[in-house]
């Protein structure tokens, strides 16, 4: 999942200067499950907003909503309503969202009120970890399932910078080197002979090096847009 941090109310109020009647539009996946971004976090919003007493009692008008994803085209054009008079909608999806509601309801302006920060999963309650880059070329069936590109500082892959000490990242001490995790587990799995093939060096165009990257649905007749 898409996980975000929502930006400073500061900084928020300060992005809705001059206007006067806003939709906070929260979003119901990825930002919804991290606690960030949903219905109960939009009203939450405009609730703090009020309170805060930013931009000198010349705070718009708020309303809130949200929907399930803003970050689909069809469905947003299809089921999000904008009450009339609305001069801009701060978004509380990913950047994904954000853009996709901007491109429905153009020219609104559609401010994000999140930071859109990684992929990642809950290791634990309350707590996500970034798991994945989106590279494009997933060699998880070559490390164990532990993902070097996102768990290890340098994005090495070939094995374990100099620096690894007692399973611990020499850069961030606190976080298990990916590498010792790799190599634990590929001993698990009885498949260590995976870290004796030397990897070409990497092609990083399916990273995204090459502008913005584009996925047509195939197999399942004639592709869409
Ligand atoms: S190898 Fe690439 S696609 Fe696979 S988990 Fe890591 S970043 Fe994601
Ligand atoms: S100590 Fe491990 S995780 Fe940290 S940069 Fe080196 S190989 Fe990567």
């Amino acid at each position: 999942m898409i996980v975000g941090d929502r930006k400073p109310l500061q900084e928020i109020a300060a992005s809705l200067q001059g206007y006067r009647n806003v939709l906070i539009l929260g979003c119901g996946s990825c930002v919804t499950v991290c606690l960030s971004g949903g219905d109960r976090e939009a009203q939450e919003l405009a609730r703090e907003l009020n309170r805060s007493g930013f931009l000198d009692g010349r705070l718009p008008e708020l309303g809130t909503d949200s929907i399930l994803r803003q970050c689909e085209y069809d469905l947003v054009s299809a089921y999000q309503k904008i009450p009339p008079h609305t001069e801009a909608i701060l978004s509380l999806a990913c950047g994904c969202g954000v853009q996709t509601v901007g491109d429905v309801f153009e020219p609104l302006p559609v401010i994000p009120a999140l930071n859109t920060t990684f992929y990642g999963a809950s290791s634990e309650a309350g707590v996500w970890q970034e798991v994945c880059q989106g590279c494009g070329d997933c060699v998880l069936s070559l490390t164990g399932g532990i993902c070097p590109v996102a768990r290890c500082a340098k994005s090495l892959f070939n094995g374990p910078c100099g620096g690894s000490q007692n399973g611990r990242c020499e850069i961030f001490t606190d976080t298990p080197c990916a590498w010792a995790l790799i190599y634990y587990r590929l001993k698990k799995q009885n498949k260590l002979h995976l870290l004796h093939q030397v990897r070409e060096p990497r092609d990083w165009q399916p990273a995204g090096s090459c502008g913005p990257r584009v996925r047509r649905r195939t197999g399942i007749g004639p592709a869409t847009k």
